[in-house]
């Protein structure tokens, strides 16, 4: 398989393995091993081209969702110049751990998935609904529910592999844009970017939990600001396929 002129070396070493929202699976093996897909070739592609749609309009939403961050940070007296000064949590210790799990951005991450739980169960308090919003809410905001659920427990562990990767990789292999903690730390990037936009979403279409939500994207964007900072090589790294 891996001579198909279609298929794209090591795309799957970069990705979320989300597959059912990938712009790729024409492209990847590992999707045709795995899916045992016999779907052809172009209707991979028209699955592809909708994927690819639908990241598009995300990314739109992302910016929306940064523009919305410093707005709501006004409101809440929070200086939106004070973002950018504010300390990142890659600075509040050193910038690396004896163990990577102890790296504030890898403990920010984790501490970013209880909340998410604790924001799905404030709204099931306050609606007081027989069912769950995770299974039962409105459609026009299923997409942007797939979107947190699907990053949710996906942002620590590559955070921790990417910091990981950087403890052991030697000085000259710290400075290649191409290494692997680089392209590990990218996609934990994209992830809290997407995240990010997600939840711009649902803190709109949720005022009673405007507090949470606030805090849920205020947490996100200075996890982000402290990837970037710890790995600032790491928007530039390109992924096989996806930025090729
Ligand atoms: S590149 Fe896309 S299709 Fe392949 S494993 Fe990753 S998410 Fe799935």
């Amino acid at each position: 398989m891996s001579a198909k002129p279609d298929l794209i070396p090591g795309i799957y070493n970069y990705c979320d393995r989300w597959c059912e929202r990938c712009a790729y699976t024409s492209c990847c093996l590992q999707f045709q091993i795995e899916s045992e897909d016999t779907s052809s070739g172009d209707a991979l592609r028209g699955f592809d081209a909708l994927n690819a749609r639908f990241w598009e309009e995300m990314g739109e939403a992302l910016v929306q969702a940064m523009r919305l961050i410093r707005e709501m940070a006004a409101q809440h007296g929070i200086d939106p110049e004070d973002l950018d000064k504010e300390t990142a949590f890659s600075e509040q210790e050193e910038s690396f751990h004896r163990n990577a799990r102890e790296h504030p951005c890898a403990t920010a991450s984790l501490v970013y998935s209880g909340m998410v739980n604790e924001w799905f169960a404030a709204v099931d308090e306050f609606l007081e609904a027989e069912e769950s919003l995770l299974t039962n809410h409105p459609l026009s905001l299923d997409e942007h529910i797939q979107v947190i659920r699907h990053y949710q427990y996906f942002i620590y562990p590559k955070t921790v592999r990417a910091v990981e990767g950087r403890l052991n990789e030697s000085s000259i292999a710290q400075t290649e844009l191409q290494s692997d903690s680089n392209g590990t730390a990218k996609v934990a990037l994209i992830a809290i970017d997407r995240s990010l936009a997600a939840w711009s979403v649902l803190y709109a279409e949720y005022p009673a939990q405007e507090d949470k939500t606030l805090s849920i994207l205020l947490h996100l964007d200075r996890l982000r600001r402290s990837t970037e900072v710890v790995f600032p090589s790491a928007r530039a790294f390109i992924r096989p396929g996806f930025d090729s």
